[in-house]
């Protein structure tokens, strides 16, 4: 029987592709690169002048991301980069992610800025997960966001871009198909968002269409990263749940994934027409952009006072 070799040259190779075939470190490397790359102009995700700002939390992602545009600010330097990390004070998780990015940043030159929930709103996540009974996700990731676009705004930074992979944009598909919250869908894609509004800094996502394999490949074999940290809040998250049922699918039908995001994106331009608001409203306590006269982190930011006064 004749095997067809897949390999990509005589060197060892570092991965297996879906289509069986084998790259080697560097043309792994071209083929990821060359990827994003394509991903970036096929989705019109940066124009030829830009403040970018990088959200880096120190793990493969957001290094990855923030490694590859920065190649491209190189060859295109009025396409500015910036990074841009949140310290949610999440004890042994966080500091050491942290110190990852600041690492990167400085070998690479690359501008700064952290900001803490501890500096920001009184309290890190640990201290208010132990005064409120919520999923820890859920609160982290309104808070994150809420930070992220009104520093980003703050500093004049004309796109966010987000470590978000294939995997994750998955994850986040089939969650809100099982929440039945389509109208978070619409907000999802590789630019994120509904409407523009200058109260909004777009998000983009470079590494949409990359697998959370290639991009951990990818991160290794560039020495980007030399260990694995995930927090400890991660585990009982729903997101979690959906990400081991989507690897034990992927494993037994290769191409799930791809599936999933692909046909997704033939409906988006359908989803974003449906939820298109009038007009975003301002949250009548901090002025940010929110979907109700109250946004959900003053929300949380009123149910923490009142449980501190109560235990008080
Ligand atoms: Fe925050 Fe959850 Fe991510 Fe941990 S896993 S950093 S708690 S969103
Ligand atoms: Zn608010």
């Amino acid at each position: 029987m004749l095997i067809k070799n897949l390999d990509c040259c005589s060197e060892k190779s570092v991965i297996v592709l879906p289509s069986g075939e084998k790259l080697c470190k560097q043309h792994f490397t071209d083929y990821f690169e060359n990827k994003v790359f394509k991903t970036i102009r096929q989705f019109d995700l940066i124009d030829k002048e830009e403040n970018l700002d990088v959200a880096l939390s120190g793990g493969k992602d957001s290094l990855t991301v923030l490694h590859i545009l920065n190649k491209l600010s190189k060859q295109n330097p009025k396409i500015k980069i910036n990074a841009i990390a949140i310290d949610e004070g999440i004890q042994n998780y966080r500091d050491k992610t942290l110190q990852k990015a600041i690492d990167f940043c400085q070998k690479n030159n690359v501008n700064l800025h952290i900001f803490s929930y501890k500096e920001e709103f009184g309290l890190t996540l640990d201290e208010m997960l132990k005064i409120l009974d919520v999923k820890p996700c859920t609160i982290c990731g309104i808070f994150r966001r809420y930070l992220l676009n009104k520093k980003s705004r703050e500093l004049k930074i004309t796109k966010l871009a987000t470590g978000h992979n294939l995997d994750d944009e998955c994850q986040s598909i089939l969650m809100n198909q099982l929440k039945n919250n389509i109208e978070a869908s619409a907000r999802l894609g590789p630019k994120v968002g509904i409407m523009q509004d200058s109260k909004f800094v777009q998000r983009i996502k470079p590494l949409y269409l990359c697998t959370e394999k290639e991009v951990t490949t990818y991160a290794f074999i560039n020495g980007l990263l030399d260990d694995f940290a995930e927090c400890p809040n991660a585990p009982q998250s729903f997101r979690a749940q959906v990400r081991d049922m989507l690897n034990d699918l992927e494993q037994k039908f290769p191409g799930t994934k791809y599936s999933i995001v692909n046909s997704f994106l033939q409906i988006l331009p359908l989803l974003k027409q449906q939820f298109k608001y009038e007009s975003i409203k301002i949250c009548e306590k901090c002025s940010e952009p929110s979907a109700n006269e109250i946004c959900n982190a003053c929300k949380y930011l009123e149910k923490l006072k009142n449980s501190i006064v109560e235990v008080g």
